[in-house]
C-alpha cells in the first residue's frame, strides 16, 4: 500500500486494526488527491470487542467520584486547547469547512469539557420532605453502563464531545463510531482523552461504515443507550432497532430552518445573518438557514442585496487565506445539491444566483458548488420542504407575520428558526409560536451555545436534548432512595405500600 498514515481503533486501551484487516481511505473533499489517512473499516467483531472492554471498565469507572471524573475532562479540555490549531487544520483537511469554522468546532469541544467537568461537582439530585416522621428521601442520578455513540461528519469534534463528556461525567463508559468521512477529528478528540489519562476501556473508538459498524453497535445487547446524530432517515431506523430491545435512544436529526424577515427589520443586520446562516459550513449545518421567509414589501430589495453579497463569497480550499466557503463533504452530497437545483428549476422557482458546480483550476479536484439562491419560492415546493444540506437557500415571500410563522412551521422538521424585526411584539409572538427547539431574534439560525439545551421538535428529534444540564438525562437514570430511621414499620407504609 501507500505511505499514508494508518490509524487504528482504540479498544480497551490499545490501538488495534480492524480484526478483518480491512481499511478505507479518508480523502480531503477540497482536493481528493490529498489522502488524510487510512482508517479501519470495522465490523461487528470490532464493535463486540469494544463493547466488552467498555463493559469491563464500567465496573470501576462508575465508582470513581464524579469530581475526579471531572478533573479528567478538565485536563482533556486543556490538551484540546493546546492542540487547537493542529486539530482545526486536520479538520479543515478532512471535512472542508474553513479554518475559522474548524477552530470554532474544536472550541465547542473545549467548552463542553469545561462545562461537564463542573457538572462533576454538581450532578444535582432531588430531596423532598417525607409524609412520615423519621424518614428521609432523595433521588440521585445513576449511570446506565455502556453508551453507543454515532456521529455525523459536519461537526466531527464538537458533536462527539457533546456525547462523550456528559456520558463520562455521569459514570458511563463509551464506544463511539464516528462518521466515515471524518474519523480523524474524532480520533484526535479521543487522543486528547487518552493523553489526559482516561482509564483503559472507558473510551473506545471504532471507525467504519453505518450498516457494518454503526448497526452492530445499535444492536449490541450490552449497549444500554444509543445517542445518534445524523439524518432523519437513518435516525428513525436506529430508533426502530432500539425499540426492539427497549433501549434508551437520543436522536438529533435533520433540519429545514426558517429565517423570518419582517418589513421593519434592519436589512443591514439581516444581510450578514442571512449570508452566514445560509452559506456558513457550505450550508451543511443541521441549523443552516435554508428558507428565508420575507415580507413581500421588502422581498425584492432583500433578494437583490443578498444576491450581491453572496456573489462575493470566496469559495475554495478552507486552508487558504481569505476563503469563506469550502466544498460539499463528498461526491454524493454534491450530487444531492445538484439534484435539488434541478428540482427547484423544474418547480418554477427563480434561480437568482449560482446553480452550478465549480470546476475551474484546483476546484475541479474537490466537490465545490456555487452559493445558490432561489427566489419566489412557494411554501410547498420540494426545495422549501426537504433538507438539501448544501449551499442553497430559498426565499419565500409572505404578507404577514401570521403567514410567516405558518410557513415556517409547515415542514417536517423543527430544529432552529429566527426572526428579524424591530417590533418587540412580533419578536415575542414568534418566540412563542415558532415550533422549533431553538429560536433566535435578530440573529441567524446558527450560533447555539453548549450550556443551553440543543435539539429539535418533530422530525428533528425524539424529545431529548444535547447541551445544557438536560443532556445528563440521556446518560443517567433517576434512582429514588427512602431511608426510614423510625425503627419500626410505619402505619402509612402498611396502608399505602407501593
Ligand atoms: P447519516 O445519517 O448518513 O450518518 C450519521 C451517522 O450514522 C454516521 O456515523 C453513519 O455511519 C451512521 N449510520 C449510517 N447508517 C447507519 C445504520 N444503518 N446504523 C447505524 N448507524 C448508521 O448523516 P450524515 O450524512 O453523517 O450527517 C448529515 C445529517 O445529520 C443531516 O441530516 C443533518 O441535518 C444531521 N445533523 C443533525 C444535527 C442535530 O443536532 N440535529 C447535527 C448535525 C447533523
Amino acid at each position: 500500500m501507500s505511505d499514508h498514515k494508518v490509524y487504528y481503533n482504540y479498544i480497551g486501551g490499545e490501538w488495534v486494526p480492524a480484526r478483518s484487516g480491512k481499511t478505507y481511505e479518508n480523502r480531503n473533499p477540497a482536493d481528493t488527491r490529498d489522502v488524510i489517512g487510512i482508517f479501519p473499516d470495522s465490523g461487528a467483531e470490532d464493535i463486540a470487542a469494544a463493547v466488552a472492554a467498555a463493559k469491563e471498565a464500567y465496573n470501576a469507572w462508575r465508582l470513581v467520584p464524579a469530581p475526579k471524573r471531572g478533573e479528567l475532562l478538565y485536563r482533556a479540555s486543556q490538551i484540546l486547547q493546546e492542540r487547537k490549531e493542529q486539530y482545526a487544520n486536520d479538520m479543515t483537511r478532512e471535512m472542508g469547512k474553513v479554518l475559522a469554522e474548524t477552530r470554532g468546532d474544536v472550541q465547542e469541544a473545549i467548552d463542553m469539557g469545561y462545562f461537564m467537568a463542573g457538572e462533576g461537582r454538581r450532578l444535582y439530585g432531588v430531596t423532598t420532605p417525607s409524609e412520615l416522621p423519621n424518614k428521609f428521601q432523595m433521588s440521585v442520578r445513576q449511570p446506565l453502563g455502556v453508551c453507543g455513540l454515532i456521529t455525523p461528519w459536519n461537526f466531527p469534534m464538537a458533536i462527539p464531545s457533546w456525547k462523550i463528556f456528559p456520558a463520562l461525567i455521569c459514570g458511563n463508559t463509551v464506544v463511539i463510531k464516528p462518521a466515515e468521512d471524518t474519523p480523524l477529528s474524532t480520533y484526535n478528540f479521543v487522543q486528547a482523552l487518552v493523553d489526559a489519562g482516561v482509564p483503559k476501556g472507558v473510551v473506545n473508538i471504532v471507525s467504519g461504515h453505518g450498516p457494518t459498524a454503526g448497526e452492530p453497535l445499535v444492536q449490541h445487547p450490552d449497549v444500554k443507550v444509543i445517542s445518534f446524530t445524523g439524518s432523519t432517515e437513518v435516525g428513525r431506523h436506529v430508533s426502530t432497532l432500539c425499540a426492539q430491545q427497549g433501549k434508551h435512544v437520543s436522536l438529533e436529526m435533520g433540519g429545514k430552518n426558517p429565517m423570518i424577515i419582517m418589513d421593519d427589520a434592519d436589512l443591514d443586520l439581516v444581510l450578514a445573518g442571512a449570508v452566514w446562516g445560509a452559506f456558513g459550513t457550505t450550508g451543511q449545518r443541521c441549523t443552516a438557514t435554508s428558507r428565508i421567509i420575507a415580507h413581500r414589501s421588502i422581498v425584492d430589495e432583500l433578494t437583490s442585496r443578498i444576491q450581491a453579497e453572496a456573489k462575493t463569497i470566496q469559495v475554495g480550499n478552507g486552508l487558504l487565506d481569505g476563503m469563506q466557503m469550502g466544498p460539499s463533504i463528498n461526491e454524493g452530497q454534491l450530487n444531492v445539491v445538484e439534484k435539488y437545483v434541478k428540482i427547484g428549476r423544474e418547480e418554477g422557482a427563480e434561480l437568482v444566483l449560482g446553480g452550478e458546480r465549480l470546476t475551474d483550476g484546483d476546484l475541479g479536484h474537490g466537490f465545490f458548488h456555487q452559493p445558490t439562491i432561489f427566489g419566489n419560492v412557494k411554501r410547498n415546493m420540494r426545495i422549501a420542504q426537504e433538507e438539501i444540506f448544501g449551499p442553497v437557500v430559498s426565499i419565500i415571500p409572505v404578507d404577514s407575520l401570521e403567514e410567516a410563522i405558518d410557513v415556517a412551521n409547515d415542514v417536517p422538521y423543527g430544529l432552529s428558526s429566527s426572526i428579524y424585526t424591530r417590533n418587540v411584539n412580533n419578536a415575542f409572538i414568534a418566540m412563542r409560536d415558532l415550533y422549533t427547539g431553538i429560536v433566535y431574534v435578530n440573529a441567524p439560525t446558527i450560533g447555539a451555545e453548549i450550556h443551553l439545551p440543543f435539539g429539535g421538535t418533530k422530525g428533528t428529534g425524539n424529545g431529548k436534548r444535547e447541551g445544557g444540564t438536560q443532556v445528563l438525562d440521556t446518560y443517567s437514570e433517576w434512582k429514588s432512595l427512602y431511608v426510614d430511621y423510625s425503627g419500626g414499620l410505619q402505619r402509612a407504609q402498611i396502608d399505602n405500600a407501593e
